[in-house]
Order: structure tokens, then sequence, then C-alpha cells
């Protein structure tokens, strides 16, 4: 599941094999792309789990990759690896054909148009970027969202701070030893800046490559605290990793009833 540090890691790597390149075709679902045929790509860039690509005539293709895209680049006569309709992007180079699959969003903006600055304006500190002021993140979270908010909803909302998704969600949630459904009015500032803090660690730890960890590497016990861990025991306490679709979004979260609290709302205690 792409999460910011994936997007951040495809930025790079599309930077690379992109930027002073000419599309020579560009196909996107459902819009007209000749304005961005025959222009160089100028750079490639992320903020959480948005990419923008940028062309040298001013104008940026921002796509989104939900909960099931994923960016493909293939030699130009090889097959691609899954269906020609489910192409959201397809653009050509000279020598590459890079294809973004099931993208949930893509549009073109201008890039110093209103609706770019506006897209960004939505979005808040990229956590992998950007440093995190504590008490602007504190300010953006209890001005942004009611004080009846779960925790589950507020590390989601990229308005708040962006690169977060469902996996690091409930990672997070565990390493901090907060109850899921916590409402953010219960929650003291330095709690809410704890869990972006180490948001913003696992995501930068993790750009190295590989699958996603949030445990230490060497101890055999596996990569992720509680997240696809439903019915197994705690690694810290042993007790039954919880599981259910929580929050706005109804994403499932995953969580320790003995070190996060029973109902995923409840008592509030530490992992030790
Ligand atoms: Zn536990």
């Amino acid at each position: 599941m792409p999460e910011g540090d994936t997007v951040h890691k495809l930025a790079a790597a599309l930077r690379i094999r992109l930027c002073g390149h000419i599309t020579r075709g560009l196909k996107l679902k459902r819009l007209d792309a000749s304005a961005l045929v025959g222009c160089k790509v100028s750079n490639v860039s992320s903020h959480g789990k948005h990419l923008f690509l940028e062309f040298e005539n001013g104008l940026v293709l921002r796509s989104h990759l939900g909960m099931y895209g994923a960016w493909h680049q293939y030699p130009p006569t090889e097959a691609w690896r899954k269906p020609v309709w489910q192409a959201s992007i397809v653009l050509e180079t000279d020598q590459r054909v890079f294809v973004c699959f099931n993208a949930k969003e893509v549009e073109i903006l201008p890039a110093q148009g209103y609706r770019l600055v506006d897209a960004r304006r939505r979005l808040g500190p990229d956590l992998i970027q950007e440093r995190l002021a504590p008490d602007v993140l504190v300010g953006r979270a209890r001005a942004l969202l009611g004080p009846e908010v779960p925790l589950v909803d507020l590390l989601l909302d990229q308005r708040v701070a962006a690169g977060i998704g469902n996996v690091y969600k409930s990672e997070v949630l565990f390493l901090e030893g907060q109850p899921p459904l916590a409402p953010l009015a219960a929650t003291p500032s330095p709690v809410i800046v704890a869990l972006f803090r180490t948001a913003a660690e696992l995501l930068r730890r993790n750009l190295q490559g590989g699958p996603r960890v949030t445990r230490p590497r060497d101890d055999g016990r596996g990569r992720l605290w509680v997240y696809g861990r439903a019915a197994l025991p705690c690694l810290r306490c042993g007790a039954e990793i919880q599981r259910r679709t929580m929050g706005a979004n109804r994403r499932v979260t995953y969580w320790c009833p003995d070190c996060q609290g029973s109902s995923g709302g409840g008592r509030t205690r530490r992992p030790p």
C-alpha cells in the first residue's frame, strides 16, 4: 500500500529517469493531455502521497496512487504486466514507457495557478521532507479537526501532516501506546507531537528500499508490530492483537488491547 515513503522513493526514481526527457506521447484516462506532448520534464517531486510531474511549459501533472495505484516502466516493445484499461497515465519518452495503473486522482495544473497552490495548501507539512514545528502541528490538528475526532482519523488526515497511510497509522499508535479511538480533545498536545514524530522517523527510516519495517530488523519476529497480525500474540505483552474497521474512512486498524486499551478507545498505557 503506497504511503509517504513509497511516493518519496518513487519521485526520486522517476526524477532520474524523466528529468530532461521529452514526452513523445502522453495519454490520460478521461483527460486531454495534448498540452504536455512534446514537453520536457523539468522536475518530479512528492508531497505526502501526491506525486507532481513538472514540465518546462509550466504545467504540472499531479497524481495520487490511492490504495491500488502503481507505476511501472517498460521498454517500448515489452508487454505490460497489467491490462491497458487499468492505465491512468501512459507517458512515453524516446527510451521508455512509464505507466501509472489505477491512480485514485490525476489532474493537470498550472504551476503557478491557484489550484496547485490550493492543492499544496490543503496538504500539511511533508513528514519526510520538512521539519515539524510542534506548536504548528498541534495548532493544525486542533483547528482542522473537531474535538471528538479519533486518533485513527487524525493520523490519516493529510491536511494536518502529509505522508501517513494505513500501515503506519496502526504502527505509530502502538509504538506510542495510544488507543486508536481516543478523541483528540482527550489527547494531550505532547502526545500528538510524539505520534507525528514517530511517524516521521519511520517514514525516513524506510526510504532505503526493501519491505517496510517498523521493528528491530534482527530479532526474527517480523517486520511490523501489529499491522496484519490479527489474533496473533502481541510482540511486547503477548495479548491477542485486535483488528477492526474504525474512523470516518472505515479503514482497518490493528492494535494491542493491553498495550493500547481494550476497546481501542479505553485506558491509555505506554508499552514498557
Ligand atoms: Zn501488547
